[in-house]
C-alpha cells in the first residue's frame, strides 16, 4: 500500500534506517512523524520501528552512543549525528490488567502485528524509502478525512488502556480531527477507565487538549468524559444563569470563556475553573434573579485543590489561582488602581489577567448595556496598564530612586522598617503623593514617619 509522493527524511534519520536495513532487519519512521508528514507539516521527531531486537539493534550500532530508554518495552535511543533516535522492536502488547499498562510486551517480527498495537489509524502508519507507506488499517484515508478511529475495536482499545481515552480528545483538539462515532461512543462507555490513569498523565494530556484550536469543542461535546478526571466539571452542565447578564449555563458560558482564550494552555485552565463554584454559591433571590456571591474565592479553592490533585507545580499552579480569584474584581481604570494591581500581581499576570476578564466578558450577554461598559473598561485598563510600564512608571520596589541603602544611610530605620520603609514610599509614588526621585523621596520619609 504505498500513498502519495516519499516523505522527505533528515539525513541523520535516513542513516540510521539505512545502517539497520543494511545489516538485514526491517526498519520504518512510524508514529506522530508519518501522520503529520501526510498531513503536510515537518515532523518534529522520529519514532523508529525494527524487527531487530533491542540486542541486535545495540549490535548494529555498537560504534555509536546507544542508550537504553526503555530497553522493558523494546526502546533504544542511537545518537545519530547528535540527533537521538527513539527505535523500538516491533512488539506485541500482553493483557491489560491495570486498564494502563501491558503486563507483558513481546517482540515479533511482524510489522503488522506492531501496527495493531497502536492506538489509533492515523497512528499505525509505516513508512521507509523505496518501500513507501505501509498502512494496514486505512489510516492515510482517515487524515484525509480528519478522522480519529481506533485500530481494531474500539471498546476492547480503550479498556485496555484507559489513557488513549484522552489522547482522542487531545488528538481531536490539536488536530481539529472528529473522533469516529463508534469511537467516541466507546470513549464515553469506558469513561470511568480513566480513573486507573496517573495524576501526570491526565494532566499532561489535558494541558496538551487545552492548548489545541479545538480545545472548546472538545470540552463541548466531551464533558462528561472530561468529568471522571475533572469532577468540578459535572455541576456546571446545565446550571442555569437567570441574570441579565447572562445567555447560557455555566459549563456553556465557561466553554466560551475557553474558545475566547490564547492558546495558552494555563490561562484556558484558569478559564475552565473561573466559575467552577458558581453552582455551589448559585442563590435565587424573590425576583427570579440568580447570585453567585463569593464565587472567585471559592472557584480558585476549587481549582488549587484539583491543580494539587493533579500534581502541578507549584508556580503553575499559584498563577491559575490567582486569575481565577481576581477575575471578578473590577477596579476603576484609574493610574493609581492599575499601578496597585500591577504591584501585586507583577505584570504577566497582570496581561493574562485582562484577557480572561475580556474573554469574560464577551461570553456575556453582549445586548446589556453594563456588560458593553464593563468591556471597555477592561480594554482601557490594559491599553493603559501596557502604557505605564512602557514608559517606566514606578510600581516595584527596585523601580524606585531609592535602595535599602539610601534608607539605612538617610533614616533611622533598620532591620524589617528598610523594607517597610521602601513600601512605603512606593504606594505613596503610586497615589502621585510623592515624586519618584532621591530627594524628593527622603524628604518624604524624613516629613512622614512610618506609621
Ligand atoms: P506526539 O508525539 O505528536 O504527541 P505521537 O502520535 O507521536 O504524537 P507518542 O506518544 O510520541 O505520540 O507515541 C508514538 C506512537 O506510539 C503513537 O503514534 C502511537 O502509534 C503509539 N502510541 C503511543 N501511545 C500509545 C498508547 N497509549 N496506546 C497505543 N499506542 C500508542
Ligand atoms: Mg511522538
Amino acid at each position: 500500500m504505498i500513498h502519495r509522493e516519499d516523505m522527505r527524511l533528515p539525513t541523520s534519520v535516513g542513516a540510521v534506517l539505512g545502517k539497520l536495513r543494511d545489516a538485514g532487519y526491517e526498519a520504518y519512521i512510524v508514529g506522530g512523524s508519518v501522520r503529520d508528514a501526510l498531513r503536510g507539516l515537518t515532523p518534529h521527531d522520529y519514532d523508529m520501528t525494527t524487527s531487530a531486537t533491542p540486542e541486535e539493534v545495540k549490535a548494529v550500532f555498537a560504534g555509536d552512543r546507544v542508550v537504553e530508554t526503555g530497553i522493558k518495552h523494546g526502546t533504544v535511543t542511537v545518537m545519530a549525528s547528535g540527533e537521538p533516535v527513539e527505535i523500538t522492536t516491533y512488539r506485541v502488547d500482553g493483557d491489560y490488567r491495570d486498564h494502563r499498562h501491558p503486563d507483558s510486551v513481546t517482540f515479533t517480527r511482524s510489522l503488522e502485528e506492531d501496527l495493531a498495537r497502536r492506538d489509533f489509524t492515523m497512528n499505525a502508519i509505516a513508512y521507509a524509502p523505496g518501500v513507501g507507506f505501509v498502512d494496514p488499517f486505512g489510516g492515510c484515508a482517515d487524515i484525509d478525512a480528519h478522522i480519529i478511529r481506533a485500530v481494531g475495536e474500539p471498546e476492547r482499545r480503550f479498556e485496555e488502556d484507559a489513557l488513549r481515552i484522552l489522547r482522542a480528545l487531545r488528538f481531536s483538539s490539536t488536530l481539529g480531527f472528529a473522533i469516529e462515532e463508534a469511537t467516541a461512543a466507546a470513549a464515553y462507555q469506558k469513561r470511568d477507565l480513566l480513573l486507573n490513569v496517573s495524576a501526570e498523565r491526565v494532566r499532561e494530556e489535558v494541558m496538551k487538549l487545552l492548548g489545541g484550536d479545538g480545545a472548546g469543542e472538545v470540552l463541548r461535546r466531551y464533558a462528561d468524559i472530561l468529568a471522571v478526571r475533572l469532577p468540578e466539571i459535572r455541576p456546571m452542565i446545565g446550571c442555569a444563569q437567570h441574570t441579565p447578564y447572562h445567555l447560557f449555563d455555566v459549563w456553556e458560558h465557561t466553554v466560551r470563556v475557553v474558545e475566547g482564550l490564547p492558546k495558552d494552555p494555563l490561562l484556558r485552565l484558569a478559564g475552565v475553573y473561573h466559575d467552577a463554584a458558581k453552582p455551589a454559591c448559585k442563590s435565587t433571590d424573590h425576583n427570579g434573579q440568580d447570585h453567585f456571591h463569593g464565587h472567585p474565592a471559592k472557584s480558585a479553592v476549587l481549582l488549587d485543590e484539583r491543580m494539587a490533585a493533579l500534581r502541578f507545580d507549584n508556580k503553575s499552579r499559584e498563577r491559575a489561582v490567582l486569575l481565577v480569584r481576581l477575575h471578578d474584581e473590577r477596579p476603576k481604570p484609574s493610574d493609581a488602581r492599575i499601578l496597585r494591581l500591577l504591584s501585586d500581581i507583577g505584570y504577566e499576570n497582570f496581561l493574562l489577567l485582562c484577557d480572561l476578564r475580556t474573554a469574560d466578558n464577551a461570553a456575556h450577554n453582549g445586548a446589556y448595556p453594563a456588560i458593553r461598559e464593563e468591556a471597555k473598561q477592561i480594554r482601557e485598563m490594559r491599553e493603559r496598564g501596557i502604557a505605564l510600564v512602557a514608559a517606566g512608571a514606578c510600581y516595584r520596589i527596585a523601580d524606585l530612586a531609592v535602595s535599602g541603602r539610601d534608607i539605612t544611610d538617610a533614616t533611622p530605620y533598620r532591620g524589617h522598617e528598610i523594607g517597610d520603609a521602601l513600601h512605603y514610599l512606593l504606594s505613596a509614588v503610586m497615589d502621585s503623593t510623592v515624586k519618584n526621585e532621591r530627594e524628593p523621596l527622603l524628604a518624604y520619609l524624613a516629613a512622614h514617619p512610618l506609621p
